[in-house]
């Protein structure tokens, strides 16, 4: 049995980037999502975003063969190989293309089971799960900047005026061994998940969060009017979300 989502995606080349890196990708019978936010000069970003997206998707399908529940470790081990594939991909290509050289990506991606989220990550791309007007964000940032935060050598505060902010400490496309995190949450009835860039994050608080996502009137409208204070905020870079909310 599957899950009853109600689920809206959006992506927005922000207010001053010339060009939108980020991709993101659904399956709507398998409740798998994947947003990634790429990097690289020249067009590495767009093609490193979207390879991680194409073929994360293709693998996880292979993986996992119906919507609904499966033994959590099946889920995990497929969110891990699709994640794998993501990153030979991304690497190959760029050994293949000298324009493309360095490009990589962030990724992360769930999916959706009866009582569960499994979330796999590479990067600062966020996962937050919205429930009674608060949200929690699920994920850790592979950042330079969140690293010294959790190590205490830093405060919120100093992070959030940091120009290091966008160094990353994990990526898909820099190493053969990218390490994905994999975690489950339990989930119920009521919640939403929430997927997003670093672009909306940067402008956007936790709290503002868990107040626009519960009081939108749908997923769609959730994206949206989160994409727009992040534009009101200044849209200094790529934003993309994705929302999908449980229903009862
Ligand atoms: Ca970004």
């Amino acid at each position: 049995m599957a899950l009853l989502l109600e689920t809206g995606a959006q992506t927005d080349i922000g207010l001053v980037r010339r060009k939108n890196q980020d991709s993101f990708g659904i399956d709507e019978a398998l409740q798998l999502y994947v947003l990634c936010d790429g990097m690289g000069g020249a067009a590495g970003g767009e093609v490193a975003s979207q390879l991680a997206v194409d073929t994360f998707l293709e693998i996880a399908r292979q993986e996992l063969g119906f919507a609904g529940s499966e033994p959590v470790e099946r889920t995990c081990r497929a969110l891990k190989r699709a994640t794998a594939a993501a990153n030979r991909t991304v690497i190959e290509r760029g050994r293949r293309e000298p324009r493309l050289r360095g490009m990589g990506t962030t990724l992360v991606a769930m999916r959706l089971e009866p009582g569960r989220a499994t979330i796999v990550h590479v990067g600062d791309s966020r996962a937050y799960r919205i429930r009674n007007g608060s949200a929690t964000q699920l994920t850790e940032d592979h950042s330079y900047i969140a690293e010294q935060v959790r190590l205490g050598l830093l405060t919120q505060q100093a992070a959030a005026q940091s120009p290091l902010q966008s160094v990353i400490t994990r990526a898909i496309g820099a190493d053969l061994d990218v390490l994905p995190e994999v975690q489950q949450v339990e989930i119920a009835a009521g919640d939403t998940l929430l997927l997003s860039s670093d672009g909306l994050t940067r402008h956007v608080h936790d709290e503002e969060i868990a107040s626009l996502v519960s009081s939108a009137a749908t997923a769609t409208q959730a994206c949206d009017t989160l994409i727009a204070l992040a534009k009101q905020r200044g849209g200094s870079d790529n934003i993309t979300c994705i929302v999908a909310r449980l229903l009862e």
